[in-house]
């Protein structure tokens, strides 16, 4: 492992203070945080992420990075909440489900007991070409290099917001429901605080895969909130290749408000299909004011993944991920509100 400064400033503001001056892309950043590790260290260890300077942020004293509060229709998750202690909380289980569901068929017991909100949404993609530097070609790792992964071993890649020159797939789970409810990220930069919607977070690959986020050098997440009330009716359906323990092989969330037979309101986020966590609007505009058969959850699929892209190996990803919306679908309609 290469050497690296490690400060533990006491304050948010104290954090991004350190961050000033540093390389002008978050995933490239020289400056790190690090909230569990899980992702950066690993990276670290293999030689991927090179961060001059890790800044810690699990001492932070300021406690709002720790609290679930509601606020009126308003919740308010702190990004440095871990990964279990959300999914354990009762109140999320009975008004968000989905967040919770999310949570839950992630990771292990132990990563989830480690690692932060903040972090999850921020870890890096799967793809063996970008975590092996032993593959000179990868634009994400190395821009500029190639994708060894078109016309390599592509089973795990994207079929929906690929660009020619990355394929790989946002591997998280938890960011499909903050999708799927709308939130926003709040976010302390060297400007000073603000808000955007955690749609705006992740940033399709294009031509500058290596640019991941719209975050800029020493912006730091502080946190989560999701508007407009509960949403009882919202679950994760996770399909992979083993029961547990693995990244999505396709995977939908569900926010549904029925009037009678009818969706009223209907938000369907995908994962393990897409570049990034991905808003299935088309297949939202097919069902939303009309009644929800598992007729019109398989056309709106169809719809969502008519302009889906295939590589040689995960082709199958077409089929399974109409689906797992259908089921996302069906399994909502039938929870209690
Ligand atoms: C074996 C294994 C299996 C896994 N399986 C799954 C799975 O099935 N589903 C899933 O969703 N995840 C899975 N994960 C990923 C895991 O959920 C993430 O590693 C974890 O959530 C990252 O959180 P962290 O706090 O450890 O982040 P860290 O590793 O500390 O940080 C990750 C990145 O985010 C940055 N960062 C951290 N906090 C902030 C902040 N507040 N503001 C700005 N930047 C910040 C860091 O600088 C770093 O770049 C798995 C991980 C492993 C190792
Ligand atoms: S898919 Fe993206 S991350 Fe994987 S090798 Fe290609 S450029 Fe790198």
């Amino acid at each position: 492992m290469r050497p690296f400064d490690y400060e533990t400033p006491p304050t948010a503001i104290a954090a991004v203070g350190l961050a000033e001056g540093f390389a002008p892309s978050h995933a490239t950043s020289l400056n790190q945080y690090v909230g569990g590790g899980t992702t950066l260290l690993d990276l670290m260890k293999l030689d991927v992420m090179r961060p001059a300077r890790l800044v810690d942020i699990t001492r932070l004293e300021d406690k709002r990075l720790r609290q679930v509060a509601k606020d009126g229709d308003m919740l308010r998750i702190g990004a440095l909440v871990t990964m279990s202690a959300l999914s354990d909380d009762r109140m999320i289980a009975r008004d968000y489900p989905v967040l919770r569901d999310t949570l839950w068929q992630a990771a292990s017991a132990q990563l989830r007991n480690m690692a932060r909100l903040g972090g999850n949404v921020l870890q890096r993609t799967r793809c063996p070409y970008f975590r092996d530097t032993t593959y000179e070609q990868c634009n994400k790792r190395d821009p500029g290099s190639g994708c060894a992964a078109m016309d390599g071993f592509n089973r795990l890649h994207a079929v929906l917001g690929t660009s020619g020159d990355c394929i790989a797939t946002y591997p998280g789970d938890w960011a499909q429901a903050l999708i799927a409810l709308d939130a926003n990220v709040e976010i302390l930069g060297t400007e000073g605080p603000r808000v955007i919607r955690f749609a705006e977070l992740h940033r399709a690959p294009g031509a500058t895969p290596h640019i991941e986020t719209t975050l800029a050098p020493g912006d730091l997440i502080t946190g989560f909130t999701v508007p407009g009330g509960p949403w009882p009716r919202s679950t994760y359906v996770k399909v992979r290749d083993r029961a547990s323990y693995a990244f999505a092989n396709a995977s939908a969330a569900v926010a549904l408000r029925m009037d009678g037979d009818a969706a009223a309101d209907v938000r369907i986020a995908l994962g393990g299909v897409a570049t990034v966590p991905w808003r299935a609007r088309k297949a939202e505009a097919l069902l939303k004011g009309r009644p929800l058969t598992e007729e019109a959850a398989t056309a709106a699929a169809e719809a969502e993944f008519a302009d889906a892209t295939a590589r040689e190996h995960n082709a199958f990803k077409i089929p399974l991920g109409k689906a797992t919306i259908v089921r996302a679908l069906m399994q909502a309609k039938a929870m209690e509100a």
